[in-house]
């Protein structure tokens, strides 16, 4: 049995269930949440987060790092689900899941009271006077989630508003609601107030009866076309809120990468997690000089993986999380091998049980198909020859998307200038995926990719109000420019500008 048809056959029964993809074996169900519910929840969690917010950043970041004692001293059974729930390899469950969040956390608590101290802002002009920001909670947070890191990316952002001082609601995907359940009950264990954080499970009409609920920022990670619904619901209610939206990373291969370290690095960037990765490789294009020899040992790569259910043995590759992304996936590279490409390994969906796509590397693929335009979200890697790197900046550049990108050479010189070409919100040199697991950089895309950043300190300030604070220095009987407007006032203000912004006779133009 499939998840979407689980999915479906329950929904009379107002219950949800998750689904071992790997197995197709009924994990257990949840309540799908109605309005009602979610308002209920949000009302929770805004009773309780006065007293939080009213406490120091250093308690709330020690309490919060408790959350990270939880997580370890209990890490057998999160990965265990994570296996279970999200077909995910161990090694996947602990690099991409659990160790993201617990270095989040660390990271996090010992930095977060700097980060958010007041800043002085030193004025030009009206030095009597001076100026500072802080950085106040913003109230309830919520947090939609989707399935393909259900615990890596929510709790990331739920650590970072509760240690700025929020609450908030987790709204975790349908297919994978059983890993933010589990996070919930790590988070009470930890001693956090058992209202401050709140799960609310449902499909797409509980996030946004979430929206609707008198929060005061969303957090959004999902599809593009729900990202549009989401963000017109947020503007509808002048909430601001943080889109991260589908990718198409390209990684352009240089005549001089490393090529041993280059095929490496794509086969993992392309299969890891079976490619649900929003930063995945999704494109490559390589100079015309390395290409036979690129595709030779990635293919070599990608037929020695190891393909199955990681709670029965070693395996490289799980399966895929949710039914319909296969039919994506096949229907993607069906339509590329009857427009011409070839499947240089894989290409065909693995007869079940379980939900699986064995890796595939596509070669004489062009630009104007569809696996090369719209995410594949599967592992599927398309690659195509180039006969230059202008060539490979253009067609990266070529996509309505714009989350990270990769660029492959020796010349870090030559490949920086390359990487600050290419529109995206992070790329990476020589490397794939990891920034998501460095918690000080900016996470988020350009174009289509999203709005906003979670993460860094970008991230963490976008969780709370800023607020602009004015005083005076030095007292002064009155302001120059208040009433009465008298003539000499006038003539003094205008002596006084021109001679600040007029120009100088020392100045050349
Ligand atoms: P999705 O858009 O289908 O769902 C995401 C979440 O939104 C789910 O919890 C869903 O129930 C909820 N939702 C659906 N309709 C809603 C609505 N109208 N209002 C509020 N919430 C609603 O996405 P998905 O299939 O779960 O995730 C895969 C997508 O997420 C891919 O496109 C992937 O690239 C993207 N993604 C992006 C990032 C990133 O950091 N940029 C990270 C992971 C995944």
């Amino acid at each position: 049995m499939g998840s979407a048809a689980a999915l479906s056959s329950s929904a009379a029964t107002g219950r949800i269930v998750s689904i071992n993809p790997a197995t197709g074996v009924p994990l257990g169900d949840v309540p799908d949440m109605g309005a009602d519910e979610v308002r209920a929840a949000v009302a929770r969690v805004r009773a309780a987060q006065p007293a939080w917010g009213a406490l120091s950043i250093k308690e709330r970041c020690r309490r919060v790092g408790r959350f990270a004692d939880v997580l370890m001293s209990r890490v057998d059974e999160v990965i265990e689900l994570l296996v279970k729930e999200g077909g995910k390899t161990r090694i996947e469950a602990l690099n991409m899941e659990v160790a993201v969040v617990a270095d989040l956390v660390r990271y996090f608590s010992k930095h977060a009271p700097r980060l958010l101290a007041p800043e002085p802002i030193p004025l030009h002009l009206l030095r009597h006077r001076a100026s500072y920001v802080h950085y106040v909670p913003r109230g309830v947070i919520a947090v939609i989630a989707p399935w393909n890191f259900p615990f890596s990316i929510p709790m990331g952002e739920v650590a970072m508003a509760l240690i700025a001082g929020n609450g908030v609601v987790l709204k975790p995907s349908e297919v994978t609601p059983l890993i933010a359940l589990k996070a919930k009950e790590l988070a009470d264990a930890a001693g956090l107030p058992p209202d401050l954080f709140q799960v609310v499970t449902g499909r797409g009409s509980t996030g946004s009866a979430l929206i609707d609920a008198g929060v005061q920022y969303v957090i959004f990670t999902g599809s593009v076309a729900t990202g549009k619904k989401v963000g017109a619901a947020c503007g509808e209610r002048l909430i601001p809120c943080t889109l991260e939206l589908g990718g198409k990373a390209p990684a352009i291969v240089c005549a001089d990468a490393d090529l041993d370290r280059t095929a490496q690095a794509l086969a993992w960037g392309a299969f890891a997690n079976s490619g649900q990765v929003c930063c995945s490789v999704e494109r490559v294009y390589v100079h015309e000089a390395v290409y036979d020899d690129l595709v030779d040992r990635v293919v070599a790569l990608a037929r020695s993986l190891r393909q199955g259910d990681a709670s029965t043995g070693e395996v490289d590759v799980g399966a895929m999380a949710w039914d319909r992304q296969v039919d994506t996936v096949e229907r993607l590279v069906d339509a590329a091998v009857k427009a011409g490409a070839k499947a240089a390994c894989g290409g065909k969906r693995v007869v079940g049980p379980g939900q699986f796509y064995p890796p595939t590397v596509l070669t004489g693929v062009t630009q104007d198909m569809d696996v090369m335009r719209k995410e594949i979200f599967g592992p599927v890697m398309p690659i195509m020859k180039v006969s230059s790197e202008d060539e490979a900046v253009r067609l990266a550049n070529d996509s309505h998307l714009g989350l990270l990108a990769y660029v492959f050479s020796r010349d870090t010189a030559r490949a920086r200038y390359m990487a600050e070409q290419i529109e995206a919100g992070t790329v990476m040199i020589n490397d794939v995926l990891n920034t998501f697991g460095a918690p000080e950089t900016p996470w988020g895309g350009v174009k289509m990719s999203g709005i906003g950043r979670t993460h860094s300190v970008i991230g963490l300030r976008d969780v709370c109000e800023l607020r602009h604070v004015n005083y005076d220095r030095v007292s002064l009987p009155r302001e120059l420019w208040w009433y009465p407007y008298r003539d000499r006032s006038y003539k003094l203000l205008l002596g006084a500008m021109k001679a600040l912004f007029g120009k100088k006779p020392w100045r050349r133009s």
